[in-house]
């Protein structure tokens, strides 16, 4: 079975590939030839998958599922939430982000937040969406090398390390995106016709 994953993030896509069950083709954007940008414009983090999986299903036919991802901090009201990429502008840089979120957050005590992963499928005309939530806090400065986004700043609860001092493997056993793809990766083996 074909199945396209909607990113045109190269990592994310080849990190998926090696997980995926047997009877699944999966597919890029390149693959089937979309090179524009998919539209993001719902309000929630679900509703930007849904979003992004029903453009690539209704253009160009495919079974496709898309993944969206943010990060919640509780003080902020949801903040950044499903504008994490864009929270310090347009540029979506990855340490702008981070250092407008310990600005945001400077004084303020509760430090409680969460990283969401939607993942919503098109698969044969069935919309499934399958949910991952990591909880954690946000540290007072950066710390570690690895990952990406915000990982440096966000220390999923009852750990020392920040995402950002952990290895992939680990994160992805307890963190938000790895939940949900787990989700997915069951609900494909189960329709495996
Ligand atoms: P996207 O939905 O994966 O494009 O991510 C939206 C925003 O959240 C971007 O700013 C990413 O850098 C950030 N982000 C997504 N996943 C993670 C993660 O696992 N750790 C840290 N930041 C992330």
């Amino acid at each position: 079975m074909k199945l396209v994953f909607a990113t045109h993030n190269q990592n994310k896509f080849t990190e998926v590939q090696t997980l995926m069950p047997g009877h699944v083709e999966l597919l890029s954007l390149n693959d089937i030839g979309c090179h524009e940008e998919i539209p993001e414009t719902a309000n929630t983090i679900d509703g930007n998958a849904i979003l992004k999986a029903e453009y690539v299903n209704r253009h160009y036919g495919y079974n496709c599922f898309a993944d969206d991802t943010g990060l919640e901090v509780s003080s902020l009201n949801g903040a950044p939430g499903v504008y994490s990429a864009r929270y310090a502008g347009p540029a979506k840089s990855d340490q702008a982000n981070m250092k407008k979120l310990l600005e945001d957050m400077k004084d303020i005590e509760d430090r409680s937040a969460r990283f969401k992963t939607a993942i919503a499928l098109s698969l044969r005309g069935n919309q499934n969406l399958f949910l991952g939530i990591c909880e954690g806090t946000i540290t007072q400065e950066p710390r570690g090398e690895k990952g990406f986004g915000y990982d440096p700043v966000f220390q999923p609860i009852g750990l020392q390390e920040t995402f950002a001092e952990m290895s992939l493997s680990q994160k992805s056993e307890i963190g938000h995106r790895g939940k949900a793809m787990r989700q997915l990766l069951q609900y494909l083996s189960l329709n495996n016709s």
